[in-house]
């Protein structure tokens, strides 16, 4: 198997995507740009454990799958992060809505590691099975992640409430925050190009901001630079 090189509405950061673990996501979130992808249950697929991860990338492992979901076994997960470990000159990004499940992993030898979650609104909304918002923060949070490099990403944003939003957000204290939008017209409801522009001023105070080209559609861009 092949490194897929970072294309399409990827992070424009990343320079690769992997993904050891694959198929249906349990979150179902409604907003899903996979959700018409997936021809199966979620799944190890064992051959990608024979892919060159290279040096010097930045890996998103994980892309096309929550990967870290409740309902995906230890085992495939560490078989995929060690894996991950034996080329250690790349820089990796793990990314999910389940943040309190890195905590069952051992990311000691990681060298360059991201790790981050999805909050999309600071409202509450029914539009996924995933972990609520409080428990994503909370994972963040674990004293075992403080100095750690993090990331949040705001994506697909959702209309929202600006001091609380950006409190959720500054608990985490991010290295950077990646904003973007829904891509596929899932008619959700979305904040006001002035309000978007309040939120990267306010989020500017104390993290990097990373705006996606998605994002255009509701806010005129203005690219910040990328971590
Ligand atoms: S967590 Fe990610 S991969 Fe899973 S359903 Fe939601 S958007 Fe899709």
């Amino acid at each position: 198997m092949t490194l897929n090189k970072q294309k399409g509405n990827m992070y424009g950061f990343v320079t690769h995507t992997w993904n050891a673990i694959k198929g249906r996501c349990s979150h179902n979130c409604e907003y899903c740009y996979m959700k018409n992808l997936w021809k199966s249950d979620v799944h190890l697929d064992e051959k990608e454990l024979k892919t060159d991860l290279g040096e010097g990338n930045f890996i998103f492992v994980g892309s096309s799958t929550d990967m870290f979901a409740k309902d995906v076994p230890d085992e495939w997960i560490e078989k995929a992060l060690e894996h991950c470990k034996k080329y250690p000159k790349n820089t990796y990004l793990f990314q999910t809505k389940d943040s309190e499940r890195f905590g069952e992993f051992d990311f000691s030898d990681f060298k360059n590691i991201i790790f981050g979650t999805t909050i999309e609104t600071n409202r509450n909304n029914n539009l996924n099975n995933s972990p609520k918002r409080s428990l994503r923060v909370k994972g963040m949070n674990y004293m075992w992640l403080f100095g750690k490099r993090k990331m949040v990403t705001i994506e697909p944003i959702m209309d929202f409430d600006l001091k609380d939003f950006v409190t959720y957000i500054k608990i985490i204290k991010p290295e950077f925050v990646n904003i973007g939008a829904d891509s596929k017209g899932h008619n959700l409801p979305e904040p006001s190009s002035e309000k978007i522009g309040m939120l990267i001023k306010e989020l500017k105070k104390f993290t990097k901001v990373n705006l996606k080209p998605n994002l255009k559609r509701l806010y005129a861009l203005d690219m910040e630079e990328a971590p």
